[in-house]
């Protein structure tokens, strides 16, 4: 067990991590990054973490790097992440969107149930610092309730702002819900190189200069999916370690934020513990001879995929509104950078 940093030990962070060793022993891949340590939060007092911000608590080690994703869930492209974290047996923190984690609750759900840690970054990725100040706590706190409602579970009391704009009020806001604020030490700038090597670069050559730190990076971008397996093959070559980030409580909602949300998800009778939608709804054949009385159903076919949640208002059943997200095709909703 290493020792933890007088900073760190400050805010209540504490070595949760079994050694390297024997948990790179239970990776299938021989290749694997596994994960270092696992430290845990104690949010309260809403502590800020990364050096471009908050540079306070330092808690990382030479050569240890923390995997962040920001503004997913999204189709596809989260499913790539998930998938190399995965064959890496890795750990990573997802600041995720209120709108597209209700548009896509079975990826978030995925995501949480890798075990990876779920924060939330405000219900519609606004510029905060440009908002009222009960314009931004509404952000805040609906992104928060979205965000769990789609998890259906618990999630992490962490939180980052979009574009990392933060305000005096805001800050206030947070630090008296014991929200812990991450900003970021490596910021990859994915979203505007735009190619999986040019990221793997990116974020290769920065932490080659400050030698360890909080990586920020897109889910929601295309070419990040595609680049995070040969990224975290280089940190592997190179030596890194992957410091997986706990929280010590779970995040409690406000109800009056979590009754809007359920207000925009009417048609969800309740939220995690579904039966999978294939045992609920099947095509069946009417052509097929009639069952007797009390009998079963003559199923012939496999199942139809019905959508699992009515989608709340502004996004499409099909998920959030893809034709405005930051998806690639240069057309912005509300994705401005970070
Ligand atoms: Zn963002």
């Amino acid at each position: 067990m290493r020792i933890v940093p007088f900073a760190a030990a400050l805010v209540g962070l504490t070595v949760l991590g079994t050694p390297a060793l024997a948990q790179q022993k239970a990776c299938a891949n021989p290749n694997g990054l596994g994960v270092s340590r696992t430290v845990e939060i104690d949010t309260k007092g809403g502590p800020g973490f990364g050096l471009e911000h908050y540079k306070v608590h330092d808690f990382l080690q030479p050569k240890e790097v923390v995997l962040t994703f920001d503004d997913g869930p999204q189709k596809i492209h989260t499913e790539n992440v998930l998938k190399a974290l995965g064959e890496h047996c890795t750990k990573a923190t997802f600041f995720s969107i209120g709108k597209m984690a209700l548009g896509y609750p079975d990826i978030i759900r995925h995501v949480a149930s890798e075990g990876h840690t779920v924060g939330t970054h405000t219900w519609s990725h606004q510029n905060l610092k440009k908002m009222t100040e009960a314009g931004a706590v509404d952000e805040i706190e609906r992104g928060i309730s979205a965000v769990k409602r789609a998890v259906g579970g618990p999630i992490s009391p962490f939180f980052r702002f979009p574009q990392l704009a933060d305000s005096g009020e805001t800050l206030k806001h947070l630090q008296g819900r014991n929200i812990a604020m991450f900003s970021t030490d490596i910021d990859s700038f994915d979203f505007k190189i735009r190619t999986a090597e040019g990221t793997v670069k990116s974020v290769i050559d920065r932490l080659e200069k400050k030698g360890k730190g909080i990586v920020l990076m897109h889910d929601i971008q295309p070419h990040t999916g595609k680049a995070v397996p040969a990224l975290l093959a280089a940190l592997k070559a190179k030596g890194y370690q992957i410091v997986h980030l706990k929280a010590k409580g779970e995040l409690a909602s406000l109800p009056e934020f979590d009754t809007a949300i359920e207000a925009s998800v009417k048609g969800l009778p309740s939220a995690g513990g579904e039966r999978p939608t294939s045992s609920v709804v099947r095509t069946i054949d009417e052509n097929a001879p009639k069952t007797r009385l009390g009998g079963e159903p003559d199923v012939k076919r496999d199942a139809t995929v019905v959508p699992a949640i009515i989608a709340p208002k502004g996004v499409s059943s099909a998920g959030p509104n893809t034709e405005n997200i930051g998806d690639g095709s240069g057309r912005k909703w509300f994705w401005q950078g970070k």
